[in-house]
């Protein structure tokens, strides 16, 4: 089982959050939607980083991480996002599911890589086998970035932007190293959202309040 909140059910992202108690309380919502326990939402704690790490039981807050992995039921995997992409994964073979968190940095550090080899390690997958979801995020027209990422990006995944600014796409990106690593390209499949062209989910860029929606996976 895998879901997106949107702005109805309220910002579920506490780092920023001038009311926790509203937040607590949009998560519990969320974990009603879906039919599953709010005890059981286990929070990457997100840094921009590569680390994607593996979870047997819920854990509030897994502080210093942008992945998750686990092949337990009872575990919901759970981040927050506004513009970076969430990327879902799913081995049937396997039993697991994993689930990370990738803006520019996580993208250009190799996230996607990351959760790709953390399945090989903890639960002997192999990436063909592998299904990966694409989630929400800003869109390749919407992220404009400096000239600078250019030699940060391949230029098959930029294009130019207003002046000397560029934009990125964070889904090719992503796409691309996914395929590297194994991933299939036809069980790769991409929710052609851009949240910040659409108001059901948060956008850091289109307002930069904190609010954050979130995306879970977890086996049923
Ligand atoms: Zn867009």
């Amino acid at each position: 089982m895998h879901g997106f909140s949107t702005s109805e059910t309220g910002s579920v992202g506490l780092t920023h959050a001038p009311d926790s108690a509203a937040v607590l309380a949009a998560r519990r919502r969320f974990a009603e939607e879906l039919g599953i326990d709010p005890s059981s939402f286990t929070v990457a704690g997100a840094v921009h980083g590569c680390t994607v790490d593996r979870v047997d039981r819920p854990v509030e807050l897994i502080p210093g991480v942008d992945g998750l992995v686990s092949n337990r039921r009872g575990v919901a995997l759970f981040a927050t996002y506004a513009d970076c992409l969430p990327l879902l994964a799913y081995d049937p073979q396997a039993g697991a599911i994993g689930l990370a968190h990738a803006g520019w940095r996580g993208t250009r550090g190799g996230v996607g890589g990351a959760l790709v080899a953390a399945f090989q390690a903890h639960f002997g997958s192999r990436p063909e086998d592998l299904v990966v979801g694409l989630g929400p995020c800003i869109c390749g027209n919407c992220y404009e970035v400096g000239p600078e990422f250019a030699d940060l990006f391949p230029p098959d995944v930029l294009a130019p932007g207003r002046g000397d600014r560029l934009r990125l796409d964070l889904r090719e990106a992503n796409r691309r190293q996914l395929t590297e690593a194994g991933v299939p390209g036809d069980r790769i499949e991409t929710l052609d959202i851009c949240t910040y062209e659409s108001d059901r989910f948060y956008s850091h860029r289109r307002f930069p309040d904190g609010s954050r929606f979130a995306a879970v996976i977890a086996l049923t």
